[in-house]
């Protein structure tokens, strides 16, 4: 094993990762066509499914070499029939990229916009759907990873489904994370990538259902030729593979990465998420710095941070710091307000939370910058 120098990555994902799972991806040269590879792949798609708590029976998982954005084309793209309208339900920066899929594609859709800072309104999204009976795909986000909220799934999924649409939830930032159950839910489709829950390596992204569903999407407009579900489904059914060549190391890491995700356990990783959410809170009130969302809508993975007023505050400066000493912090902008995000992803625990904020706390001091944090409201 060699030595690799422990990140604490804060950022939302990819998330810091065992070296088991690094040193997975170093293995004999292999071609993808080969058996033996294909015989991982099947193993790799069921894992995805039971992470998903779909029904082996009834669902499937199709993998495809990309990024988590990936999903989010393929889906949209590949599920709507003819003449029919995608109903996005927006409270956030991940769903507002699912609006400009539908614009690229030009598809039918509604974008729901709805304030970032708060879950989105039920009553908004039934009276949609009751104004517009054309609507056979509704979509959102499970948990807005720009600001932190988790939104109300099982009950739009409820909406969709009492208005015979299908739904599909953008499950990356929460899967495998949070308890989370495809059928409970209500939900025909989720999505997530390697980097994140499960904390295996970025380039392979996979969308979990109903094989139904898929196949009944077979006759519908291709718009997409390397991003179409069904194509990509029925090559796997048909030999096992992926149509073109899948990220092969990656795959490798991935598969450890389910072998640590059972060993761990799923309520036993819920928790561990949500101690380091928790230890994340405390720090922040150290140090009298500020979350932006209210805390019965978070996650309890991302918290959003607001910039204190502070005329030393300078977050590059305080970055670069907390960078050289092997933490990583993540700016984003909330609509006008300026944030800076901590996540629990990944293979980190309270102790290296506790680590992050005594090399945080020199930042402030060494840039001058008060404690506790000064707000001017
Ligand atoms: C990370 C993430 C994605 C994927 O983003 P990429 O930049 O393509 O990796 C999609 N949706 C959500 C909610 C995410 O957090």
């Amino acid at each position: 094993m060699m030595n690799i120098k422990r990140n604490i990555l804060l950022n939302p994902g990819p998330a810091t990762t065992t070296d088991t799972v690094k040193m997975a991806q170093v293995v004999p040269d292999i071609c993808p066509r080969e058996h033996d590879f294909a015989g991982l792949m099947k193993g790799l798609r069921e894992n995805c499914v039971r992470m998903a708590h779909g029904d082996l029976q009834k669902d499937t998982a199709v993998l495809f070499c990309g990024s988590g954005t990936i999903n989010i084309d393929i889906c949209l793209n590949s599920l709507l029939p003819e003449g029919k309208k995608a109903l996005i339900v927006n409270n956030g920066a991940y769903s507002s990229r699912a609006v400009e899929v539908c614009q690229y594609y030009g598809l039918h859709h509604i974008d729901l916009r709805s304030s970032v800072f708060e879950q989105p309104s039920l009553n908004e999204v039934e009276r949609t759907l009751d104004a517009n009976p054309d609507i056979a795909l509704v979509y959102t986000t499970h948990h807005e990873t720009g600001t932190g909220i988790l939104n109300p799934i099982r009950e739009i999924g409820a909406m969709a489904h009492a208005h015979g649409a299908i739904f599909v939830v953008d499950t990356t930032s929460s899967l495998g994370m949070v308890p989370f159950d495809l059928h409970q839910d209500n939900v025909d489709f989720c999505m997530a990538s390697a980097q994140k829950g499960l904390m295996a390596m970025s380039g392979l992204s996979f969308i979990v259902g109903s094989r139904e569903i898929i196949e009944r999407s077979k006759d519908y407009p291709k718009r997409s030729y390397y991003c179409n579900l069904f194509l990509q489904y029925d090559f796997f059914e048909k030999s096992g593979e992926m149509h073109f060549t899948p990220p092969v190391q990656t795959v490798y890491a991935a598969i450890q990465a389910f072998k640590e995700y059972w060993a761990e356990g799923e309520e036993a990783k819920f928790a561990r998420h949500h101690r380091t959410f928790e230890a994340i809170h405390r720090g922040l009130e150290e140090l009298g710095l500020r979350d932006v969302i209210r805390r019965d809508i978070q996650s309890g993975l991302v918290v959003s941070v607001k910039y204190p007023d502070d005329p030393n505050w300078d977050f590059g400066r305080v970055h670069d710091y907390c960078y050289e000493h092997g933490f990583t912090i993540y700016p984003g902008k909330i609509s006008t307000t300026n944030t800076f995000r901590l996540c629990s992803l990944g293979t980190i625990d309270v102790k290296d939370i506790e680590d992050f904020f005594v090399v945080l706390k020199e930042a402030l001091v060494k840039n001058n910058i008060q404690i506790p944090a000064h707000y001017n409201d």
